[in-house]
């Protein structure tokens, strides 16, 4: 078989773009194992935009690492990481390679420092286009880079400009135009508009949720601002302390959680304009556990405004609740 060949799991519907399974990952440190992610099953489809939330400390960072085995040395990884199929895990360097031009791409938390303070954005979103398609005209890359611009909603005469000369919106939204550049299937966003003002973070979601429908791709997009993700994504997942505790439609799981976690989660980040959340009680009181030392039992319990005797004594199975719509807590559903 050549190097670069791909090998498709063919149980999986071609629609799948991103299927984690029973995904762990540990951080082996100086004062021991740092579990941040623990059996986590999550799928993004082709033409779906899949949110994930949870306070900063939840795992969600490390889970988007893992999408191109990005993660640092120290990491061990257990379970599976199939893109459009492919095992990442275990996947050659030259399938990798492949893979992270054009299979996937991640825009990192904080990457809106990340842009090059003295080239142009024309010329930095042209770099992956030209180093993906060696021997590509100059003509083309022009061409290519005017409609990767109109794509995220920017003139293309910003091409010639550096990003100082941009607000933070438009250099977000430059961002975004060169994680499309060399076509990804799969786009992972970790936090893309939390360093923006509400008005421009809509504005930005409302880029990222037009360009999955028009191009036919799949997003995941990460935040701990679960109204961000209400109205920009089809489904939501909730992580606490590196495990899904609720997943389902996004106005569902927003409008109605079914998780205490959840509850607490979309009353501490109210609507936009929503004029009750000003009367509110903003915030969540309390940190997520330290990985470390997480409580026995459900890790949400010590802050849990329902947890009984019960919730301290084992960890709750992620159950189906209705259809379509998981949590893991045993208080859920009952009479
Ligand atoms: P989130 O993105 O939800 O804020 P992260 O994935 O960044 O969460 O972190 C999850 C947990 O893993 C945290 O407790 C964090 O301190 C720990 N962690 C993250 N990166 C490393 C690392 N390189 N080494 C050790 N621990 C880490
Ligand atoms: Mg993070």
């Amino acid at each position: 078989m050549a190097e670069d060949a791909i090998v498709v799991d063919e149980s999986l519907g071609s629609e799948t773009l991103l299927d984690l399974r029973s995904l762990s990952v540990t951080y082996q440190t100086d004062q021991g194992p740092v579990p941040a992610v623990r059996g986590v099953d999550l799928t993004v489809r082709r033409g779906e935009v899949v949110g994930v939330a949870g306070e900063s400390g939840c795992g969600k960072s490390t889970l988007a690492s893992t999408v191109l085995r990005l993660q640092p040395a120290t990491a061990t990884v257990t379970g599976e990481v199939l893109v459009s199929g492919a095992d990442v895990i275990t996947m050659r360097w030259g399938e990798l390679r492949a893979l992270r031009w054009a299979g996937a791409s991640i825009v990192f938390q904080g990457a809106l420092h990340a842009l090059n303070p003295v080239q142009s954005v024309g010329a930095q979103i042209g770099e992956p286009i030209r180093i993906h398609e060696p021997g590509i005209e100059d003509s083309e890359v022009t061409a290519r880079i005017s409609e990767l611009l109109q794509q995220v909603g920017l003139s293309p005469s910003r091409a010639a400009m550096y990003p100082h000369q941009l607000s933070g919106g438009q250099r977000q939204r430059v961002m975004i135009a060169m994680a499309l550049a060399c076509r990804p299937a799969l786009i992972v966003a970790d936090e893309p508009t939390t360093a923006l003002d509400v008005m421009v973070q809509a504005q930005v979601l409302g880029v990222l949720e037009k360009l999955v429908k028009d191009l036919d791709v799949g997003m995941m997009i990460i935040s701990h601002d679960l109204s961000v993700l209400a109205s920009s994504c089809d489904r939501i997942v909730v992580m606490y302390a590196g495990r899904v505790v609720e997943e389902g439609p996004a106005h569902a799981v927003f409008d109605r959680a079914l998780h205490p976690y959840t509850a607490a989660l979309s009353a501490a980040f109210p609507r936009v304009g929503d004029p009750a959340a000003r009367f509110a009680p903003a915030g969540l009181a309390g940190d997520p556990p330290d990985p470390t030392s997480r409580p026995p039992g459900c890790s949400f319990a010590p802050r849990c405004p329902l947890a009984i005797e019960a919730c301290r004594e084992a960890e709750p199975e992620l159950r189906e609740i209705e259809p379509g719509r998981w949590a893991a807590c045993i208080r859920v559903g009952e009479p």
